[in-house]
Parts: structure tokens; sequence; C-alpha cells
């Protein structure tokens, strides 16, 4: 009797410690360890070889959403967009510890790339053409869809977006997110970054947080036990690499990477060392090269 309960106790006990270590791993783990290229080369003048000259490449990223881009313990952020960041710059020849990583938000993507404060975003960033009008995407890497989050048990009953009139909502500012939901309900709570919607869900002051499902999938898996994704997608968010408007050489090279990494398994072994820990791997996207 005495080991039984011994033998539930320490099970209990394990499982607590597989559970945290579950929930830290899809932040903190990271490594697909891409084979960084030596010495390659790039024809003169474009940013490719600026880069790789250099041997550093600057590059924005959320530090606050697990599974995509999450500040370690470390400093440096881990998830599935780090490691597509991680991917290109191994192509120009640049060890991961020579990339300095810049949190970027929703809404300061599009300038920080203008401005030159980062050489590209990776950031759950969607391709639109509104944004096509100031900077340039290589991708798609992934596509997304927005999505609910609710509280565990969802007590309000939500079924998706139409259930929302009159309800608050919290979103991100600069987002698509916050955009695609102002059809459904004019009272959105406007916040700088996801993680910071999850307080006032808990306390009621919104009935929902909405953006793209994997973000809210992170954060799920972050708060175990405490909120609930409805897990019906009501938009297409393909994720792209943000750049300088017009840099066509090194949208076309930044294509290549992504290309090539859809083949060679680089791109799966990148999803299955992160997102890959909660979400199931899916198919590489097809690119658009416009
Ligand atoms: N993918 C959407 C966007 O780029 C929502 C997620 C985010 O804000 O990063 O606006």
């Amino acid at each position: 009797m005495r080991l039984n309960k011994g033998l539930v106790i320490s099970a209990i006990a394990l499982a607590s410690v597989l559970t945290l270590s579950g929930c830290t791993d899809s932040g903190a783990s990271s490594a697909s360890a891409p084979p960084v290229a030596e010495k390659p080369t790039f024809d003169p003048g474009t940013t490719m070889a600026k880069l790789s000259e250099a041997g550093k490449i600057t590059i924005g990223t959320k530090f606050d959403q697990p599974l995509f881009g999450l500040k370690g313990p470390d400093g440096t952020p881990v998830g599935f967009d780090v490691e597509i960041g991680k991917l290109v710059a191994a192509k120009l020849g640049i060890k991961p510890d020579n990339i300095e990583w810049v949190e970027t938000v929703s809404a300061n993507r599009e300038p920080f790339i203008q401005n030159g404060q980062v050489d590209i975003v990776v950031a759950t960033y969607t391709i639109n053409d509104t944004r096509k009008e100031v900077v340039s995407f290589a991708g798609p890497y992934y596509e997304a869809g927005q999505d609910l989050l609710v509280l565990k048990g969802n007590p309000e009953k939500i079924t998706g977006p139409e259930d929302l009139a009159g309800k608050a909502v919290c979103s991100v500012s600069g987002s698509t997110s916050e955009k695609n939901i102002q059809p459904y309900t004019t009272n959105v709570l406007a916040s700088d970054t996801y993680s910071n919607c999850l307080g006032p869900l808990r306390s009621g002051e919104v009935v929902a947080v909405t953006t793209d499902n994997v973000i809210l999938a992170g954060l799920a898996d972050q708060n175990a036990g405490e909120f609930e994704v409805l897990d019906k997608p009501f938009t297409k968010e393909p994720y792209g690499i943000g750049l300088k408007k017009d840099d066509t050489e090194f949208r076309g090279f930044i294509n290549d990477v992504l290309e090539q990494s859809f083949k060679d398994g680089s791109w799966a072994k990148a999803w299955e060392a992160t997102a890959g820990k909660v979400l199931s791997t899916p198919k590489p996207p097809t690119l658009n090269r416009y």
C-alpha cells in the first residue's frame, strides 16, 4: 500500500517535471543547427556580399511568442522564426553567434526595415499588399490562420468571430489580426504584444484574444490549463521574411534559401526543434516569387 502510494506520488512528480520541461522546451530548445556556408561568394555590391563580408546580420523577431520567437534564458530568442533566420544567415556564411537579434513588435516591423535598424524581419509577419507598398517579402515559409483564444472551458461559449458582436477582444496594434477583427466587434483593446493581452483575458476585461492560431497555441502551451484556442481559423496569414523594398536580388536569394530548406529537410528540422514540440509538422508552403 505504502509502496503504491509512493509510486503514485513519484509518477505525479515525474509527470509534472515532464509537463514543465515540455513547456520550457517548446520555447527554450533551439538548434536545428544548419551548416554555415564557408566563404560563399556573391556579386559585388549586393546585400548578400555586404552582409557576408561583414560576417554579421541584424534580424528582427518577436521576443514574447513561444514556439516562434521567445527570449531564452541567455537573452537570445528561440523558436521557428529564429531558426528560419539562422538558415538565411548560414547561407551567407554567418554563424548563429554573429546574428544580432532585435525585438520587433507588430507595429514597428515596417519602420525597422525601412530605416535600416534590422536587415530582415522574421516575426510571424504576414505578407500583404499594404505592407508590400513599403517593404518587400521573401516567402512564404509558413501559413497560419487567425483564431481566438478564450479562457479554459470557454465560459462565454464563443464559437467564432461572429459571437463577438458587442464584446471586448484584445489584439495588437499594427497587426493584420487587429484589422481583421474590426467587422465583428468595435470593442477592440489594442495592446503592444499578444502576451500583454493575457492579463485582460484573465481578468475578464476582454472575452478573447485574437491573432494567428500558432501564436495563440504557443501562449496556451506556456500557460497550461488556463486558456484554449478555438481552432477555427478564419483568415490566411502567409508568413514572409521582410526586407528593404525592391532589394530584388536579396529577395531572390532568401527565396532560394527557403526553397532549398523545403527540399533538403532543414525547414522540417527547424520546425521539429521548435513549434513541432507542440504542433504537428505541416507541409512547406509554395513560394510566391512575385
Ligand atoms: N501575422 C499577423 C501579422 O503579421 C499577426 C501576428 C503578428 O502581429 O505578428 O500582423
